[in-house]
């Protein structure tokens, strides 16, 4: 078709815009005449087929990563395919009973003898917008969770990973009725015509900008939205710290920052360490990266991943350019291949060029203070509700527990907050994953992603016997002081 937005490469297929209206159509007069969600065996049996369709395939969807960005396959494996099937089995094994109705019972004496109970229906059609940087767990989780509650899913993936929104729109599409699952693939223009239409809720995940045009077009239909986003997330690292644990924490916060190239939404974004122990941090730092993780680390490396696009390579390479801080290790790029080396700058203030957004690359900048009281007011001043907070203190080993772990978590909200380690709050999924404020809002990962698509519906199966007792309700009123 002519409308159709032009493929920035010959990969990826984008949908004729003609079919998207004609899709979601298909998807909603299913929903509505043929009903096959309301069973839960269905749903289970769609789960199944999602499942093993991932299964075998888990080889070419971590190829098609390492061909759209250099990322290393056992990045994919464990941070991203691992995690979603986990949550798949959870969700399977949970699903007849999250679905049960639960009866309400403390009850006033006018409902007393009526059934009353909450039973979970699915909400319609929904649409999930996924992005590039884990696309799929990012689209995997939220797709299993939308048909678990009984809905049907329209997919829209980035078209920042061509082989892979390829690859992934082909294994779901094959897997899963098409009564119930529509993959969309495609950039502005697709997701434009997307969002002309209705769905019944819109889970949004990637950078802010977009979620404000999402949160927009939705509130013209009044759909409720999740907004999974981003921020700039701290790694605080307290004085009372021994220096023999300073290794480890070193490793955890390199890691989270580098893991991915740093295209991770919950990456340890900056490091706030206090004066005493800035020095032994930076230089463990250096022996982590150098010595450990990435010894003698080039653009071939098969255990770190590229830039996504050359927009993204040159944003990350300026931030390091403009820095006014000392670069402890790194700081160099590799333009044809979008390939930037981990790299650890020292000696940052809050005005570089490193601290006005989140970075969504591989660079950790290390502030040092001696005032928690005003390196809290100035994280929240400058970069408030981030996604995550980390905190790395000694007394969490110790019985003494550590008074200022208890002021940063009161002071600063947050998506989640981890104690001595980064990330890996995500891969719970017993438990809500989402942010807050300008991280966004709403949660889902397991049972909280069974919740999110789900309407709770109050059902009350009024009697007729107890009429005598509901009659003070009606008029003509006697008195104010009559009471239902
Ligand atoms: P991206 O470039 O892949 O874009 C995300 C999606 O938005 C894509 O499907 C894209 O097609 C669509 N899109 C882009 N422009 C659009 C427009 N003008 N109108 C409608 N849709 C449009 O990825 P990204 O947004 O750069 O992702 C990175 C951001 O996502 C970071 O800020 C990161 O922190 C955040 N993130 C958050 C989470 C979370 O769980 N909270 C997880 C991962 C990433």
């Amino acid at each position: 078709s002519t409308l159709k937005s032009k493929s920035n490469n010959s990969v990826l297929e984008y949908t004729d815009i003609d079919d998207i209206s004609r899709g979601v159509e298909r998807l909603r007069f299913a929903f509505h005449n043929k009903g096959k969600t309301h069973s839960i065996q269905y749903r289970l049996n769609q789960l199944r087929n999602a499942y093993f369709a991932v299964k075998d395939n888990v080889d070419q969807l971590c190829d098609a990563l390492q061909k759209d960005f250099h990322r290393p396959p056992s990045e994919t494996m464990t941070l991203e395919v691992s995690l979603g099937l986990a949550e798949l089995i959870k969700i399977m094994a949970n699903l007849h009973k999250w679905a049960q109705p639960s009866a309400v019972t403390d009850l006033t004496v006018s409902f007393k003898g009526t059934p009353i109970y909450v039973e979970r229906i699915p909400l319609g059609v929904v649409l999930v917008i996924s992005p590039y940087n884990y696309p799929f767990l990012l689209s995997f989780s939220a797709v299993v969770g939308a048909i678990a509650a009984g809905n049907a899913v329209v997919l829209k993936q980035s078209e920042a990973t061509p082989h892979f929104s390829q690859l992934f729109s082909e294994i779901l599409s094959g897997a899963l009725d098409e009564d119930i699952f529509f993959a969309v693939n495609g950039a502005v223009p697709e997701t434009t015509a997307l969002l002309d239409q209705k769905f019944d809720k819109i889970m949004y995940t990637g950078n802010n900008t977009v979620g404000k045009i999402v949160a927009k077009k939705a509130a013209e239909t009044l759909t409720p939205v999740i907004l999974e986003l981003g921020g700039k997330s701290p790694a605080f690292v307290l004085d009372d710290l021994n220096d023999s644990d300073i290794q480890t924490v070193a490793q955890r916060i390199a890691w989270g920052a580098f893991c991915n190239a740093g295209q991770t939404c919950v990456a340890s974004d900056y490091v706030l360490v206090h004066s005493s122990k800035k020095q032994k941090l930076v230089d463990a730092l250096k022996k982590v990266v150098e010595e450990k993780f990435y010894r003698n680390i080039d653009k071939n490396d098969v255990n770190f991943a590229h830039m996504i696009h050359s927009r993204a390579y040159d944003g990350v390479m300026s931030k390091i350019k403009s820095s006014k801080g000392k670069i402890i290790t790194g700081g160099f790029g590799d333009a044809a291949s979008r390939y930037i080396a981990p790299t650890v700058i020292d000696n940052v203030s809050w005005d570089d060029s490193t601290m006005q957004s989140e970075i969504f690359g591989p660079i950790l900048p290390i502030l040092e203070y001696s005032d928690l009281d005003s390196a809290i007011d100035e994280a929240r001043r400058q970069h408030d509700t981030p996604l995550a907070l980390y905190i790395f203190t000694g007394g969490a080993q110790s019985r003494k527990k550590n008074v200022e772990v208890d002021k940063i978590r009161a002071k600063i909200r947050s998506g989640g907050t981890i104690v001595n380690d980064v990330v890996m709050h995500v891969a719970i999924t017993s438990a809500p994953f989402g942010g807050v404020g300008q991280s966004g809002n709403g949660s889902y990962h397991g049972f909280n992603s069974f919740k999110a698509f789900t309407h709770e519906r109050t059902v009350m199966e009024q009697k007729f016997f107890n009429e005598f007792v509901l009659m003070s309700r009606y008029p003509p009123y006697k008195s104010k002081n009559d009471k239902l």
